[in-house]
């Protein structure tokens, strides 16, 4: 099989939606199209992929640098030993003449390579990705495929920024849901409290509620948060310092029992070694958010499971960010413990996976072969253009 061309354009997201440090007004992300030259049921085989939300979009480095590479390799040097193309060759290929370290947005656009290699390669087996995924992790022994899934938003608004939240949780309750997660930091601590009881009081007995600080509190502030958020049954506290300070994520983590979440702007697999070896975090509580899109896509994924299997981290700790779809499927076929949905449907973000069932807290698991990006309502704004 030969890859024929890849194109890559830019989404605009146009949220009106702001945690304590990003507007998501302006951002972007990337969608990747790579065609090949061979066809399936009557249909080019093309591997689609679409960025995670938050770096804006890859469009620039695939264009300029990604991309060429993978054009100009011999598609003997990508090819499996079954006729396809193996995504950890490809790695290696649009990988080469970089150096390690210092990951920047390259580890995105390289992600956004692999996502598309996989939906081919799941499509090129007719089967959905999660079900391509398990066959390969069989051997790690992954249980039987379920995606457990929490809703995420909970975002600050200019105006009933109280009553808001709470009927966003109310939808996401009626959706199916039975966890959830909201933005903390964007207030002073003390609304920032009434914010979460306003919440709580709208949860059902079983229902659990996280919070998340976006990276954004310095450390004498995220003590004070933890202080204060004691009171409270919270599944966990997310990021509540910076991403690359792990000496006061070991504070945090050695003075409170309250499960924290961290690792969704470490971008790689030295970055969560990092994480792993000095952030203090516990392996019986402490949840695992690395992106899978945003660290160089599967391929590094496992490299990161492999880190985390030699000290001994269970995958269920494992909550990729925000990853859509991709994520959906990664959490299924490789045994990881919770997808994140979008909470609000009305965003494109939210729209790409407001077609897939929950109940219980559980997503039905997609049926389509590869990705499943062609079956979301939003399939054609996201990728129009891309498929000639
Ligand atoms: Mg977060």
């Amino acid at each position: 099989m030969r890859i024929v061309a890849a194109h890559a354009h830019t989404v605009r997201l146009s949220a009106a939606a702001r945690s304590s440090n990003v507007s998501f007004e302006d951002m972007t992300a990337s969608a990747l199209a790579i065609h090949t030259d061979v066809s399936k049921n009557g249909k080019q085989l093309v591997g689609l992929a679409f960025d995670s939300i938050g770096r804006y979009d890859h469009s620039g480095l695939l264009r300029d640098r990604f991309i060429p590479r993978l054009l100009a390799a011999d598609p003997q040097d990508y090819a499996d030993n079954d006729g396809g193309i193996d995504p950890f060759r490809v790695w290696d290929i649009v990988m080469q003449n970089e150096k390690p370290g210092g990951h920047g947005e390259r580890c995105g656009a390289v992600g956004l390579i692999d996502a598309a290699l996989w939906d081919l390669a799941a499509k090129r087996a007719d089967v959905p990705l999660w079900r391509h995924l398990m066959k390969l992790e069989q051997a790690n022994g992954a249980g039987p495929p379920v995606a457990e899934v929490y809703a995420s938003g909970g975002h600050y608004r200019a105006h009933n920024d109280v009553e808001g939240v709470c009927d966003d949780v109310r939808r996401a309750i009626a959706q199916g849901h039975r966890r959830f997660k909201i933005k903390i930091g964007g207030v002073a601590l003390g609304a920032d409290l009434k914010r979460i009881e306003a919440v709580l009081a709208v949860l059902e007995p079983q229902m659990s509620l996280a919070v998340d600080g976006n990276g954004a509190f310095s450390r004498e502030t995220a003590l004070r948060y933890v202080e204060a958020l004691a009171a409270y049954p919270l599944m966990w506290l997310e990021e509540p310092v910076n991403p690359l300070d792990f000496e006061s994520h070991r504070e945090l983590a050695e003075g409170s029992i309250m499960p924290l979440a961290a690792g969704e702007n470490l971008f790689s697999a030295d970055d969560a070694r990092n994480l792993l070896r000095y952030g203090g975090l516990r392996r019986d509580r402490d949840m695992l958010q690395f992106d899978i899109s945003l660290s160089y896509g599967i391929v590094e994924y496992r490299r990161i499971l492999d880190e985390l299997s030699e000290r001994g981290w269970s995958r269920r700790r494992c909550a990729p960010h925000a990853g859509h779809l991709l994520a959906l499927n990664a959490v299924a076929g490789m045994g990881l413990g919770l997808a994140e949905f979008a909470m609000d449907t009305a965003t494109l973000f939210g729209k790409l996976t407001s077609h897939v069932a929950v109940c219980d807290g559980k997503a039905s698991l997609p049926q389509a072969a590869g990705v499943g990006f062609e079956a979301t309502p939003v399939f054609s704004e996201i990728f129009a253009g891309l498929l000639n």
